[in-house]
């Protein structure tokens, strides 16, 4: 069995209500003991010790430790710990706290469901997944990545269920998250609206310049527009079925080469119309209907159904590198799960 004797240096990230302890934070891992049983200790050190870090390593695991234990296997003589680890474990809060600073709930739309859906605010946090979809599948995912938070886009509860039972197989995915004490996040429209959420992403995706919200009262993010050099439509769709990794891609013609696009991750057909009357010749979107795309057709407008799960999925990529750097003592996983549409 192999066993390690090393302490690593890392800068701390963990929120805390004295931002001076964040700025000088450092934590000790003591890595002491057998490979499954990883313990690692938080310890402040003196500002002066700021360059002292001695390695960058990701924190694997954590469990209760002895901070006089690290105090001894330190080569620093002036650390003080100046709190108990417990003091500095993750909740559920925590990452809900920066989510916010992300996609702020100001953002979201008035018939959303967005925020912390199941779950305790204080529940400790070692691990989150992130994936498009709260389902059965994410649920096991999370157990067996020992992740107890897991944050989606689409809302886990959002038809207003009056019952959480296994009566229904829909709300029998609840009680999965509930009895695996799995919290969940959701981030929906105040991340698609949110500057550098799900549209500005499928704006940059997608190579758009001069990107800009399309205006429309309550909606305004929904839909973000902007500019390629002149492309046939044909080889933009296949650009964009290449880019967002789509397994299949509907599109017509407008009959107009592709200048001014308009983009809306998720289903966002019905902003057809608006998006006409903005000057934009191309529309990528998606779960657009038969006769919605005959419409577009007849008017004019160049209609690409790029998929739902492809027009929001990267923004799941992105929550995750954010989280990531915001918290690298957390660990972070991206869902392996993908739509569940399935193509031949
Ligand atoms: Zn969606």
């Amino acid at each position: 069995m192999v066993r390690y004797e090393v302490c690593f240096a890392y800068e701390v990230c963990f929120a805390h209500e004295d931002a001076s302890l964040m700025k000088y934070g450092f934590a000790i891992f003591d890595t002491t003991g057998e490979s499954s049983q990883l313990n690692f200790f938080f310890i402040f050190l003196f500002a002066e010790y700021k360059d002292t870090a001695i390695c960058v390593k990701r924190i694997l695991h954590i469990s209760n430790g002895d901070t006089s234990y690290a105090a001894r296997h330190t080569s620093c003589p002036q650390m003080r710990i100046l709190h108990p680890r417990k003091e500095y474990l993750m909740t559920v809060k925590t990452v809900l706290d920066y989510l916010w600073t992300l996609a702020p709930e100001a953002c979201r739309m008035s018939w959303d469901n967005v925020g912390l859906l199941l779950g305790r605010k204080n529940a400790p946090v070692r691990g989150v997944l992130v994936a498009l979809d709260a389902t059965a599948a994410v649920a096991e995912e999370a157990e067996r990545l020992d992740c107890q938070l897991v944050v989606t886009h689409h809302p886990v509860i959002f038809h207003g269920d009056k019952h959480i039972t296994d009566a229904d197989p829909l709300t029998e995915v609840h009680l999965r998250y509930l009895e695996k004490g799995i919290a969940v996040i959701s981030m929906h429209t105040n991340l698609d609206c949110a500057p550098g959420g799900v549209n500005d992403l499928l704006a940059e995706q997608l190579g758009l310049h001069n990107i800009s919200v399309l205006e429309d009262g309550e909606t305004a993010g929904l839909i973000r527009m902007g500019e390629l050099s002149e492309t046939e439509l044909p080889a933009f769709a296949g650009f964009v079925k290449q880019r967002l990794r789509c397994p299949g891609l509907r599109w017509v013609d407008g009959g107009r080469p592709v200048r001014r696009v308009a983009v809306g991750g998720g289903a966002c057909g019905e902003f057809m119309p608006k998006v006409l009357a903005a000057g934009c010749d191309t529309f990528v979107t998606a779960d657009i209907k038969y006769h919605e795309f005959c419409d577009a057709a007849t008017l004019g407008l160049n209609l690409i159904d790029a998929g739902h799960f492809e027009t929001e999925d990267p923004a799941c990529d992105m929550l995750a590198a954010k989280l990531r750097e915001r918290f690298p003592a957390l660990r972070v996983c991206r869902s392996a799960h993908k739509g569940c549409i399935r193509f031949l």
